[in-house]
């Protein structure tokens, strides 16, 4: 079994091709325990299945029997996707030129450019 960095959305993966289980370790860091094992049991069902034969896919009444029987998880839970990012404003100096960034709103007509003192002009 490896945790495996390269798994985005999913909590775990088991390879048919040589049996081995990757593991996102996002799902350890992100809800801890008790969703890890639950993960690993999911995939170690797969594996179980497939190497004696009987119905390892997600929709087989093997797999669904089995998972219930070992308590593990059907779905891993939906990491959170990366953080909704604060809407970023940005003006230009209309004289200079000079760009500034600023997270709230400013008033064009109060705030000058802080260089040369020329108006500003909200680009975004
Ligand atoms: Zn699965
Ligand atoms: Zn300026």
């Amino acid at each position: 079994m490896f945790f495996n960095n390269r798994l985005k959305t999913t909590g775990g993966r088991y390879h048919l091709q040589d049996h081995h289980i990757d593991i996102n370790p996002k799902m350890y860091q992100v809800f801890g325990m008790p969703v890890l094992v639950g993960i690993i049991k999911h995939e170690l069902c797969h594996y179980h299945l497939h190497l004696t034969g009987r119905g390892y896919r997600h929709r087989d009444r093997d797999f669904k029997q089995l998972l219930k029987q070992v308590g593990g998880s059907r779905y891993a839970p939906a990491l959170p996707t990366t953080k909704a990012k604060q809407p970023t404003y940005l003006y230009i100096c209309t004289e200079c030129g000079q760009r500034y960034t600023r997270h709230r709103r400013m008033n064009t007509r109060r705030y000058v450019c802080g260089k040369c003192r020329g108006k500003l002009r909200q680009v975004s």
